[in-house]
């Protein structure tokens, strides 16, 4: 799901390089239609969805030997194919909940690229897939990494996660700086090239504080045990450290295709053409404290953890409508976390949100925000 973005292109470059052992079966797009359709006829792909309904013609008259439909309905519909073996959600922000929940409920394994679903639902995901015995394996740098390190921990209780950040952008930045930068700027990640929705939640290190969320609902971990870590070579991916006090640290060179591969063959291990760390030629790995004066919305998201409830739906919601409008040029960088923080304080809070209740929290505050933009 979201075979066209940065991760969903990325994905198919690793079906590229094992057509033996992984096969397509669905692709969905939401708005670029021609590249869609360049990789249903690359892939072979059995049926493919184009979300915008009005880009529906100019696919189906492109493809002759793969079934096409459109919109939401049909992703959700789809994923829950005889043929799907794993559902790899790669949408941006909000819109991956339905179709992740859809395919949970029939029973499809996920691998998780699409973060805004657990800050979002994580409760209600969560007890889905708990109940469905449906895992979860994540696709975020991140969370492989402390997956990665608790497999080698061999059933041992993590105390601490250290979440590492590269910090973004404006790591150096003043805060008079970062509030005059401009969207250009705050699109230059230092390491890693992703698309524009994550990048300026990376600038804000909204980013981060979506990841502490996600690895709160993955790992069952408390918001306190997890520690952020700024840590711009982003060679060490992230950490878990144990009650004896050691650490375990997975590492490799900033290149998605490495979890990708990893959820996808997991609990194999296979080939990858990527760049292997040369530790020599890194010289040195630096740690620094984040700046949560600097960077506020890492401070929204602990604080909209550990208010739980519907607070986190919010947060994301508030979130999307505004960097939608500063990638618009509508509001300055600062503005982001103050409609997020806005967004926060106004929501009717619910303890135990349904699926409905954060449906319909998402849309209420996304629209709220978008009306204050
Ligand atoms: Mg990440």
């Amino acid at each position: 799901m979201g075979s066209t973005g940065s991760i969903g292109r990325q994905a198919l470059d690793v079906v590229r390089q094992h057509p033996d052992r992984f096969e397509v079966e669905l692709l969905t797009a939401n708005t670029q239609a021609e590249l869609l359709v360049q990789q249903a006829k690359e892939f072979d792909a059995n049926a493919v969805v184009i979300c915008r309904e009005d880009k529906y013609q100019e696919v189906a008259d492109a493809l002759t030997d793969t079934k096409v439909f459109a919109g939401m309905d049909s992703v959700c519909d789809l994923v829950r194919s005889d043929n799907v073996d794993l559902v790899l959600t790669a949408m941006v922000g909000f819109s991956g909940l339905r179709p992740t929940l859809a395919a949970i409920e029939a029973g499809k394994p996920i691998a998780l690229a699409n973060k805004e679903t657990l800050v979002a639902g994580g409760s209600v995901v969560m007890d889905l897939a708990r109940r469905k015995q449906v895992p979860i394996l994540p696709v975020d740098s991140e969370h492989s990494a402390i997956f990665q390190c608790l497999m080698a921990a061999a059933g041992n209780r993590l105390k601490k996660i250290h979440l590492t950040a590269s910090g973004g952008p404006f790591r150096t930045w003043t805060r008079e700086q970062i509030a005059s930068a401009t969207c250009a700027q705050a699109l230059q990640h230092p390491q890693w090239n992703m698309g524009a929705k994550i990048t300026i939640d990376s600038a804000t290190m909204m980013n981060k504080g979506f990841e502490m969320i996600e690895a709160r609902w993955l790992f069952d971990t408390a918001p306190d045990d997890i520690r952020i870590v700024v840590h711009p070579q982003s060679v060490i991916h992230s950490m878990v450290e144990f009650e004896d006090g050691a650490v375990l640290a997975q590492m490799g060179c900033p290149d998605m295709r490495e979890p990708i591969q990893f959820a996808m063959a997991f609990p194999d291990r296979l080939t990858l053409n990527n760049r292997k760390l040369d530790f020599p030629a890194l010289g040195s790995l630096t740690f620094e404290e984040p700046d949560f004066e600097k960077f506020p919305c890492l401070q929204l998201a602990f604080d909209a953890i550990r208010r739980g409830g519907n607070v986190p739906c919010a947060m994301n919601a508030a979130n999307e409508a505004a960097v939608a409008a500063y990638l618009a040029g509508r509001i300055g960088f600062y503005d982001i976390a103050r409609l997020v923080e806005e967004a926060m304080d106004e929501v009717s809070f619910l303890a135990h949100p349904s699926v409905e209740d954060i449906l319909a929290t998402h849309e209420e505050t996304f629209a709220k925000a978008r009306e204050k933009v």
